[in-house]
Formats: structure tokens, C-alpha cells, sequence
């Protein structure tokens, strides 16, 4: 059993981070990710277990900094493909959705991501909205929790809330910041997301 879930298949969110994968370091670079595929076939694992492995497999790939930097180009493309293959749970093709002002739309679209990962395995998510942004709470971050990813934050998710920001704002950047990393004592990460995009 993992994480109350009995599975023969890859998540749909770790086959959406395992393809962004693919986008971001090529066919020819990815021989260690497509043997890792073969075996998660057979032994799927929860997040917990997926991302601080695919972490590795970057660092080992492009060292530590450069797999850093290729983390969150992954957690962008993942998200691309959350929209496609993961739409339904999403629910931004309604109406209602696309319909909203601008500021309401953001607001709203990432509840229902925050909502999509916690039924993905991501742990507890919770938003909160500032004055000037939105904080996004991991409550037991899976990409840190083997302490793989602690010298340089979690950028996955961190790529993957970028990635939101970029196509609910019409491709505009948001600057998206993990400001805590697995707090003290807990293993809660924070992210804090500008409303005001950089031009
Ligand atoms: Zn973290």
C-alpha cells in the first residue's frame, strides 16, 4: 500500500514531472530516467519517494546547481502537462473559471492546483492570499522530506507553481520564491507568489 493507495501505474503527476523531464533534458540525456520508468512500473512509490529520486537523478546528471536549475524548468513543463493530461481535475476549461477577473482567476485556479496535488500525494497544501501575493503552505512537502533537496530548496514545486503563474497571467513571470524550506521541526515549506508580474 502506498499512501492508502494500491497502484500498478506511475501517478499522473509523476508521469507529468517524468515528461517534463524528457522536455527539458532531451531523449539521449534521459537513459537513467527511462530505466527508473521501467521500474516504477512495476514498484510505483509515493512523491515522497519520487521526487527527492528524480532530485538525484538531476544532480547526478547536471551536478548540484545545474540540476537546481533544471528542477524548475521541469516543475514548469509539469505543470503544461497537469493542464493537458489533468484537466478535469483542474476544471479550468469551465466557463465559470475563465469568465472571472484577472485577480479572482489566479486566486481561484491555484485552489484548485494546491487542491489537485493534495489528491496527487503532494501532502496538506493550503493558500493563503496577501496583500501583495499568495503564500502556499506544504504541510509535509514530499520533495525534502529524504533531506535530498535541502541545500537548494525544493524546485520542483517551486517550478511548478511558476509554471501556473505563467499561463493563468497570459505567459507574464511571476517571481515564485520558496521562502522556508522545511521549517524547523516540521516539514512544512512555503512559497510565496508575487501578484505583480515582472515585466
Ligand atoms: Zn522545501
Amino acid at each position: 500500500m502506498i499512501d492508502g493507495v494500491l497502484s500498478i501505474h506511475i501517478s499522473d503527476l509523476q508521469n507529468c514531472f517524468i515528461q517534463g523531464s524528457i522536455d527539458v533534458l532531451g531523449e539521449c540525456a534521459c537513459q537513467p530516467l527511462h530505466q527508473w520508468m521501467g521500474e516504477l512500473a512495476h514498484h510505483p512509490v509515493p512523491m515522497s519517494l519520487f521526487l527527492p529520486r528524480l532530485r538525484e537523478i538531476l544532480s547526478h546528471a547536471c551536478g548540484e546547481m545545474g540540476g537546481a536549475g533544471a528542477a524548475v524548468a521541469i516543475g514548469r513543463e509539469a505543470f503544461s502537462w497537469a493542464v493537458r493530461n489533468l484537466g478535469d481535475n483542474l476544471e479550468y476549461d469551465s466557463v465559470e473559471f475563465r469568465m472571472q477577473p484577472a485577480q479572482r482567476r489566479c486566486s481561484q485556479g491555484l485552489e484548485s492546483l494546491c487542491q489537485m496535488l493534495e489528491s496527487e500525494g503532494m501532502g496538506r497544501v493550503r493558500v493563503c492570499e496577501s496583500g501583495n501575493g499568495w503564500q502556499v503552505e506544504f504541510e509535509d512537502c514530499p520533495e525534502c522530506r529524504d533531506g535530498a533537496a535541502m541545500n537548494q530548496g525544493c524546485r520542483l514545486v517551486e517550478g511548478l507553481i511558476h509554471g501556473y503563474m505563467q499561463w493563468v497571467d497570459g505567459g507574464r513571470f511571476h517571481p515564485v520564491h520558496e521562502t522556508r524550506c522545511r521549517e524547523k521541526s516540521s516539514g512544512t515549506c512555503f512559497f510565496q507568489i508575487d501578484k505583480t508580474a515582472v515585466e
